[in-house]
């Protein structure tokens, strides 16, 4: 195998986990089929971010510190990603399946004429050559894909793997990047964030998730107070999107976000296929619903019927009990 670079975005000040998560995922393989590693880092805080990175173990990092990629442009992080991959020689650029990275994903492949594997829950060598799972039609079915050609592109979900520290010895090398202006085809004005201090839904470890079973301000509080004591982030259906109850941002599914957290609650949510693809990925799933037979049974590690308005206050209780124990 060639050597693979990976892609370590950054956001609000933070390196992303799933990007640590790829890494970690990465350089396992690396190990066992004796390939490179490296990681780039763009933007002008770059150099903050690499002790963070090098605690995964890629054999050199490699920084774009060009000003202008301190937001995220398409074109930019283009130039900057083809740049990185140019100085680094490797026969492929692995990343998580960030929003960001959905955005650069496809001008990419063109620019390289890559192979490109998007979203994939899982990512192997097979006889030499990458092979990935990828979850279809509203995650109803798995491909298995195999990559025939280099350069390749790999985007990894989140939540897929666990990002796991394996310090080694890292060269840092900085890679100047010139962008001129004039050639900028679109600027970036203003960037309208979610509510200051929310926890960011596609990279928190626990989502509580509303659906049509929470029909008022009184539900609400409820979801938004369990997620509260787990330390998680509130997700929504696009029923409860659509009543107004939850902003579009919260929404998980077909059309909405793809999350992956260690714990998903599904609170009055029925299992509905376009849902379900935006969250089955999830390691254990907790649903709560009054129909026994209501589909997202099927998808679930535990669940419990009744009425969520009886049950989550109860829940609430008891996980505040144990905390101050
Ligand atoms: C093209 C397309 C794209 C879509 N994309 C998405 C998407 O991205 N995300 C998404 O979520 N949906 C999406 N949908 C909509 C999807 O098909 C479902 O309509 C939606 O997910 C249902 O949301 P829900 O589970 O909240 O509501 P419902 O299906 O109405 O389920 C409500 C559940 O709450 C339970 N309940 C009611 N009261 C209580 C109570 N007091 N206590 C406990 N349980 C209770 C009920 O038993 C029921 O199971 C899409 C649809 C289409 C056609």
């Amino acid at each position: 195998m060639e050597k693979v670079l990976c892609y370590i975005a950054v956001q609000d000040g933070k390196v992303k986990r799933s990007a640590l998560e790829v890494l970690s995922r990465f350089r396992e393989l690396a190990v066992a089929h004796d390939f490179g590693l490296e990681a780039v880092l763009l933007g002008p805080d770059a150099d903050d971010h690499v002790a963070t990175v090098a605690a995964y173990g890629p054999g050199k990092i490699l920084t774009v510190k060009e000003d202008s990629l301190v937001r995220h442009s398409n074109q930019l992080y283009v130039e900057a990603l083809v740049r990185a991959i140019d100085v680094s020689g490797a026969g492929t650029l692995a990343m998580a399946s960030t929003e960001g990275a959905k955005d650069v994903l496809g001008a990419l492949g063109v620019r390289l004429s890559a192979s490109v594997l998007p979203d994939v829950s899982s990512v192997d060598v097979v006889d030499g050559a990458w092979e990935v799972t990828r979850p279809v039609m509203a995650a109803k079915r798995l491909a298995r894909t195999r990559a025939l050609t280099t350069p390749s592109i790999i985007s990894v979900r989140s939540g897929a793997y666990s990002a796991s520290e394996s310090a080694a010895d890292v060269e840092v090398v900085d890679v100047p990047l010139e962008v001129s202006e004039d050639s900028l085809r679109m600027t970036i004005r203003e960037v309208l964030g979610a509510v200051t201090g929310e926890i960011d839904l596609s990279e928190a470890g626990v989502v509580v998730a509303a659906g049509r079973g929470v029909k008022d301000e009184e539900g609400t509080r409820l979801v938004r107070e369990l997620a509260s004591v787990l330390g998680g982030a509130v997700g929504a259906t696009r029923a409860v999107v659509e009543s107004n109850l939850f902003p579009a941002t919260a929404q998980i599914g077909q059309t909405g976000k793809v999350v992956s957290p260690e714990l998903y609650f599904a609170v009055g949510i029925s299992g509905a296929i376009q849902h379900v693809a935006g969250m089955s990925n999830s390691r254990v799933i907790v649903a709560i619903n009054k129909d026994a037979d209501a589909p997202i049974f099927r998808y679930s590690s535990y669940g419990v019927v009744g009425d969520l308005y009886k049950i989550l206050p109860l829940l609430i209780d008891q996980l505040r009990t144990v905390q101050t124990r």
